[in-house]
């Protein structure tokens, strides 16, 4: 059976299906809670491909006493690469000084945005700050950064599903797809 999709022209596989993605997911919210039981923690979580990732993370880690904030950054301008330039969106509403800070994002690629991320955050004198990541691509590094959590290392290919978009497109999928042109 071919369970392939095709989106904007570019055929996509079945990658990681939603019961391997859970149990990872599920990994990783342990580890965050043994992590930041009794911390309070604050999770910032990076708009728009995260959305998913960080509502099941968030329910798994189960940690009642937690705040949860939005941050928005772009890289991407449609299509598969990223441009290299990494644009703030949307900043915090709340101040973060002081408090111990879990920044939720979809992918580390480049690594590019979660470096400009942290020196955006560190800013503003968190008492400390980590960084989970549902994908990490560590050949796809331009940077050399490294996540302190993170669900799946991958290889780099450009992905879909989960929260992660084409164009804006396929981030309602419950899997995760790869794109078959790498
Ligand atoms: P980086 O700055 O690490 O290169 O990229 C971070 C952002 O690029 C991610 O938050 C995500 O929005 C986008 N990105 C990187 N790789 C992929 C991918 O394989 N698929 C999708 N949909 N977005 C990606």
């Amino acid at each position: 059976m071919d369970n392939s999709i095709v989106l904007n022209g570019l055929r996509f596989q079945p990658y990681l299906r939603r019961e391997q993605i859970d149990k990872q997911v599920a990994r990783v919210a342990s580890e965050i809670r043994r992590d930041f039981e009794g911390k309070n923690p604050v999770f910032i979580v990076v708009l728009t491909g995260a959305y998913v990732f960080a509502a099941d993370l968030l329910r798994n880690v189960g940690i009642n006493e937690n705040q949860v904030e939005f941050v928005r950054y772009s890289s991407y301008e449609g299509g598969t690469s990223t441009t290299g330039c990494v644009k703030q969106l949307m900043g915090l509403r709340q101040e973060i000084k002081g408090r111990n800070v879990v920044i939720v994002e979809d992918i580390v690629d480049t690594g590019l945005t979660a470096e400009r991320m942290i020196a955006d955050l560190m800013a503003q004198e968190p008492a400390s700050l980590k960084f989970a990541t549902l994908l990490y691509k560590p050949e796809s590094s331009r940077t050399g950064y490294t996540p302190d959590y993170a669900a799946f290392t991958i290889p780099p290919k450009f992905i879909l599903g989960y929260g992660l978009d084409l164009d804006g497109k396929g981030r309602n999928l419950p899997d995760i797809y790869a794109c078959e042109e790498g």
